[in-house]
Formats: structure tokens, sequence, C-alpha cells
């Protein structure tokens, strides 16, 4: 650059992205927040989920919402951690989400019959959260490992006894039959790390039939760190864009296409603010 020139920050035509679901109090993520949110900003990530697996997270979830606005959150008992329901939690739960404006969902919250014994448990704290989110109107972020087929007919009797609750079927990893009926369901479904391994054919059958306003992008990171990085760890935010990638492949359709698509749904879905950051990027520019 020579003398004629300076560096000015316009906004940046990169694709934009919102992480639907991540888990930035885990361990690997919590330590080293200042350099993952660098790198989420410079990937063009704008916007956050933060999920939660128990209410007792809340204090630490939101405190980290508290550095960085661009983060939202969700307050929820997750299936595997379905034993600590008690007599208390739903009340709880109900009141950390009106404790704070941006709690956006309840979640994560599902089924997780992958080795479970606890089935008919599950069943019960899972139901008890659709009605909490229902009576506040917001949406459930849901968990479904190895129980799609119950998951869909539980969803199925409540929509008709109690009316329809909007969601998103998070680090989705079920086939195109299942897909299927969680979209006439009315659900959104995210994609995670798993549509990039090699042998999730099925997952990446499912990526390519959902209409593309309801399909959402997330890294559930820590966790499943997408190719590029799989076995690599921590996931972290930055990596959407791996996701994203494969998926908009999958669909070929242009990087910038999905980008607008998956952060239009999500803001629709959480009723997200507009993006808290704009990615700016440093070009020269001619006096
Ligand atoms: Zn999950
Ligand atoms: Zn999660």
């Amino acid at each position: 650059m020579n003398s004629s020139e300076t560096l000015v920050t316009v906004a940046a035509s990169k694709p934009m992205w919102v992480d639907t679901h991540v888990h930035l109090n885990f361990d690997g993520l919590q330590e080293n927040l200042d350099v993952i949110a660098h790198n989420w900003r410079q990937a063009g990530v704008v916007r956050l989920v933060h999920s939660c697996v128990e209410p007792s997270e809340f204090a630490a979830i939101r405190a980290i919402a508290d550095r960085f606005p661009e983060i939202s959150f969700a307050v929820g008992l997750h299936p595997l951690d379905a034993d600590k329901w008690d007599a208390g939690s739903a009340q709880q739960i109900l009141g950390l989400a009106e404790s704070d404006q941006r709690v956006v969902a309840i979640g994560e919250m599902g089924l997780d019959f992958f080795k479970a014994e606890n089935r008919d448990h599950q069943v019960k704290v899972f139901i008890a959260q659709l009605e909490i989110a229902q009576r506040l109107d917001i949406p459930v972020i849901i968990h479904c490992r190895d129980a799609a087929a119950e998951m869909a007919e539980i969803m199925r009797s409540f929509w008709q006894s109690q009316g329809a609750v909007k969601g998103v079927m998070h680090c989705w990893s079920g086939t195109p039959e299942e897909t299927q009926w969680f979209l006439d369901l009315g659900l959104y479904v995210s994609f995670s790390g798993i549509v990039t391994f090699k042998s999730a054919v099925q997952v990446q059958e499912s990526a390519r039939m959902v209409p593309s306003d309801r399909i959402l992008v997330e890294t559930d990171c820590p966790f499943l760190s997408p190719v590029p990085k799989r076995g690599e760890r921590p996931n972290q935010p930055a990596y959407v864009c791996y996701v994203a990638e494969q998926v908009a492949q999958l669909r070929q359709v242009a990087l910038e296409s999905l980008a607008i698509e998956t952060t239009a749904n999500a803001c629709h879905l959480f009723k997200l603010p507009l993006p808290a950051i704009q990615p700016s990027v440093q070009v020269p520019q001619l006096l």
C-alpha cells in the first residue's frame, strides 16, 4: 500500500452466519473465550444461540452473554440429565426464562435413548418442557438420539391435544424419512459437523431435502468438530463455516445464499435482533 491509499472499514460482502447451538461454558472453550470470539467474528459468525443442559448453568451462561453481545441463550434440562428433574424444576426453568430478555428458547431438551434406562422419565421431562415453551410462546431446542419415532409420536399427540410448539431438531442425524416427520410438524432442522463426516450418507441426504426456509447450521461446540478439523478439540463457533460449506455443496447452492437463508431462519425462529456485530473487513481504498 502506498501513501495515496488508506484503510477503511466497510460492511463486508462476506457471508454472515448464526451458530444456533454452542456450549461456550464447557471446558476447552470457557478458558479461552476472547480468542474463540475473535475467531468467530473473523469467520463471519454474527450471532450465537447458547444451549443449556441444566438450569444450574444459567448464571455462567448469562455471564458469558454479558461479555459478548451477539449471544442469546436457552434454559432447559438435557435428556441425559433427566434424573435431575424434581418437583421444582418446571417453575425454576420458567422463572429463569422470564428473568432475562436474552432467553430465546427452552432447551436443550428431548430424548436420548442411546444406552438409556429411564425412557419413561425422559418422556415426562420432555413433555413438561414442551408445556413451558408453549406457555411462554418461545421455541424449543430439541436433542433427539435413537428416539425419532417415539419423539414424533409424542409431538403429534401434543400438537393435536395442546397445539403446536415451534422449535429446532438440533445436531440432526436422522434419515430423510425421519426428517420429513419433523418437517411435517413444522420444525426447523439444524445440521452440525456430523454432516461433513464421510460415513454420514443419510444425514447428507437429509441436508439436501430440508426446505430453504427451515434449515439451520450449528457447531454444537465443543463437540463434533467438522471436517477438515475432525478430531480436533475443542470445536468452536468459527467452524460453523465448514458445516455450511458442506451443506451448500450438498444442496448445490452458493455459500452466500445459504448464509442469507440460514441467518434469516435463525433470526425468525429465535426472534433474534438483527446481527449485533457486522462483520467488517479492512480494504484498501484509493483516496
Ligand atoms: Zn444435544
Ligand atoms: Zn448441545
